[in-house]
């Protein structure tokens, strides 16, 4: 059965394999076991049941608690040529019938339905007519008072479930908590269910954390190397939504506004702009982004600080679901901090406990230095064991920017003393700086053995140097006044004992100084933007006529492999990421068109060779042949085992094979796989250029034991790659 689940994910949805665990979701369900899924948002949990929905004979009913994502899912379906309906009260009587009339003439394999619509007794009646095979529960954290978003109406779903004794049920999340995810399995009477967790990390959202100095600079720096994105940008009041709002709007960006305080009309309006790419940004606060499936999103900025990291990882969520890379900026000031202190202690008891928790566990994740991912990760339980992710702001930071800052901390630090710990930081940088200013002179300041002494710098440097002792726990700024003071641990910097490095300047938002990350794909990086620009045009188009969003008829995946592969007819269309045979039929004939066109007038070709996917089956190429084509191609060595089913040792053999004989190898995917840290690699790579590359012993020998196989195994592929064999 499986063999037909892959059949209909690459015929019907286009895509060329499963991702991690969908598979093995879907033979669990298939063979009615109940199975609970968590996964992270963009995961991609529903084709965990509308492949089942598929091959089972007989209706799968989802229970969804929004509206807008019912219609959306539907919608999607329906492109792909799958039948579906929902039942909700956004339906006029004419259509509910309609759709009540296509479900019992067993015409529909998907019903979805909220929660409400499924207690009434009309809906129960109906359903006891017809044949459920399956039924899903999606968001199914609601259930629990231990989640963020309990629903009484979720409770019962337990009883309802009981009248369909033939359905499995299956319950999907991505809250991963085990209070909440033990409640599910309780509630619903889960029978020897399954369980199957999926990794939290995103491996496609690039983490940036920037020091606020002038957030709207910083916001339009941003904007203005991304000119056509789609992007989020999260506020903490609804005040502050409104004056970004305006800024960027007087800045001629496509924006708009959503908070709780616009009307209803005004919200579904702009949510609707968005979604349609009629507006490109969104500036809200927290209250936005509840049903929001676009999967192309492709920033979210955090003007102020999140409560805590559950929510911020739950709104960075939204951005790449579509797998390509995303940005997440945040902007920090320790003034945030104490904004959310403040609301903290108006709280008591156990809550104060919590959100100080809280409080305390985002800002160990915004002062960490090392790679973002780890207390990230920790956060949600699993252990990030890379010791560089390459695509956050700390990994990605040249090695340059980290310097030992010693001298001035300690000029720095005296200065907080002399003037009585009692000024804010502009001032310090004042008398550092010799100034004469009003308040330096009537203070006496000028007086001072530190007047003067830090001339070397800028007011604007002494100042991101504070940011980065407070960072680093040696200032502390008072709550009333932001007078800084030092802390007990100043004193080991100020002897001389401890060192301070870092890094001085945070607030570039726009990846100046940065290495580019890693782990973006050859296609990502060399589509042809004018074609794509063509398609999106073409694809908006279709879309206005039919009032549906742009990414329902295709995602930007597929433009931008359209616009790298340059596929000129239907069979090598279908090899493309989410083409399958309804939208073929469909949209295959008007991008065609265009492609063709475009490649006439700038005489381009088809990308030879390069479309081997869904289409390879048929070939007579060995299987290292294929590893290398498709890695060469963009794709990861852990995609790849898991595409072809094998160890990523394996994969590595075959690239050996296949750079043997005489083909190359585009380096950097392959060191994507080794978990040493760069400085360990440059060693390593120092000792194959002294004892050459060939024999691994030796190179083991020279580094005294200290790398292991596996790891050279891959890095000599990486030095044979990089150096032509
Ligand atoms: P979730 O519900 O977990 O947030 P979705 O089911 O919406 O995630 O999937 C996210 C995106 O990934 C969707 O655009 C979906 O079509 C796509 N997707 C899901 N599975 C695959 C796959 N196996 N290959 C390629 N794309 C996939
Ligand atoms: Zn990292």
């Amino acid at each position: 059965m499986i063999d037909k689940a892959k059949e209909i994910l690459q015929g019907t949805f286009g895509y060329e394999e499963f991702r991690p665990l969908q598979q093995d979701v879907i033979s669990n369900v298939l063979n009615k076991r109940d199975t609970l899924v968590i996964m992270p948002t963009g995961g991609g949990k529903s084709l965990c049941y509308q492949i089942p929905a598929m091959i089972f004979n007989g209706l799968t009913v989802v229970i969804s608690p929004l509206i807008s994502l019912m219609k959306d899912q539907v919608e999607q379906l329906d492109e792909f040529g799958v039948p579906a309906v929902y039942l909700n009260s956004t339906l006029t009587p004419d259509e509910y019938h309609y759709n009540v009339s296509k479900l019992r003439a067993g015409e529909v394999n998907l019903l979805y339905l909220a929660p409400e619509t499924l207690m009434m007794d009309g809906t129960r009646r109906l359903l006891a007519d017809l044949n459920v095979q399956c039924f899903t529960i999606d968001e199914a954290h609601c259930i629990s008072e231990w989640g963020h978003d309990f629903r009484p109406e979720y409770r019962q779903l337990a009883e309802v479930r009981k009248t369909f004794p033939d359905a499995v049920c299956l319950a999907l999340t991505a809250t991963a908590t085990p209070r909440v995810r033990d409640d599910i399995q309780q509630i619903l009477e889960m029978r020897d269910s399954a369980v199957f967790v999926a990794s939290f990390d995103r491996k496609n959202l690039l983490l940036k954390v920037a020091d606020k100095e002038n957030p709207t600079d910083q916001i339009l720096d941003f904007l203005y190397t991304r000119p056509k994105q789609s992007g989020i940008i999260y506020c903490f009041s609804r005040r502050q939504v409104d004056e970004l709002y305006h800024d960027l709007k007087a800045e001629g960006h496509s924006v708009r506004p959503y908070h709780a305080g616009l009307s209803e009309k005004d919200r579904t309006s702009n949510q609707d702009a968005f979604i349609r790419d009629d507006a490109r940004i969104i500036v809200a606060t927290i209250a936005f982004g509840m049903g929001i499936n676009k999967p192309d999103v492709r920033f979210v900025i955090h003007h102020d600080m999140p409560q805590n990291i559950e929510a911020y990882y739950q709104q960075i969520g939204r951005a790449g679901r579509d797998g390509l890379q995303a940005d997440c900026l945040l902007l920090y000031s320790y003034s945030d901090k104490q904004k959310i202190q403040y609301f903290i202690n108006q709280k008591e008891g156990n809550e104060k406990k919590v959100a100080e928790k809280h409080l305390e566990d985002i800002i160990h994740y915004l002062e960490y230095d090392g790679c973002r991912r780890k207390p990230l990760m920790k956060y949600f339980g699993e252990e990030y064991k890379k010791d560089e992710c390459g695509m956050c702001d700390n990994c990605l930071r040249q090695k340059g920017d980290l310097q030992d800052y010693t001298v001035q901390a300690q000029k720095y630090l005296s200065c907080v003393v002399r003037t009585g710990e009692r000024f804010g930081a502009y001032h310090i940088a004042d008398v550092l700086r010799g100034s004469k200013a009003k308040k330096v002179l009537q203070l006496k300041h000028d007086e001072l053995s530190t007047y003067a002494i830090g001339m070397e710098w800028s007011k604007n440097q002494w100042i991101q140097l504070s940011r980065l002792l407070i960072r680093r726990g040696y200032l502390e700024k008072d709550a009333d006044h932001g007078y800084l003071k030092l802390t007990a641990d100043a004193a080991a910097v100020l002897k001389g004992d401890e060192r301070l490095t870092g890094v001085l300047d945070r607030t570039q938002t726009a990846g100046k100084g940065e290495s580019r990350p890693k782990t973006s794909s050859d296609v990502e990086n060399r589509y042809n933007e004018h074609l794509f620009e063509e398609l999106r045009k073409k694809r908006k188009e279709l879309a206005d006529e039919q009032e549906i969003p742009p990414y329902v008829i295709f995602p930007d995946t597929t433009l931008m492999e359209m616009s790298y592969y340059f596929p000129q007819d239907e069979e090598k269309m279908i090899g493309i990421y989410g083409v399958g045979s309804a939208k073929l039929k469909k949209y295959g004939s008007p991008f065609l068109k265009i492609i063709r066109e475009f490649c006439e007038e700038n005489g381009i070709d088809e990308r030879s060779g390069a479309i081997t996917k869904k289409v390879v089956k048929t070939s007579s190429k060995q299987k290292h042949e294929l590893v290398g084509e498709e890695y060469n191609s963009g794709k990861s060595i852990d995609h790849l085992a898991e595409q072809f089913g094998v160890k990523s040792a394996t994969i590595l053999s075959n690239l050996k094979k296949y750079l043997d004989e005489g083909n190359s190898l585009i380096p950097d995917g392959i060191l994507e796989a080794s978990e040493l840290s760069q400085r360990k690699i440059d060693e390593v790579y120092a000792s194959m250029k002294k004892v050459g590359p060939e024999m691994l012993k030796p190179i083991y020998e020279d580094l005294d034991k200290t790398v292991d196989y596996n790891e050279l195994r891959i890095l000599q592929l990486a030095y044979m790659a990089q150096n032509g064999n």
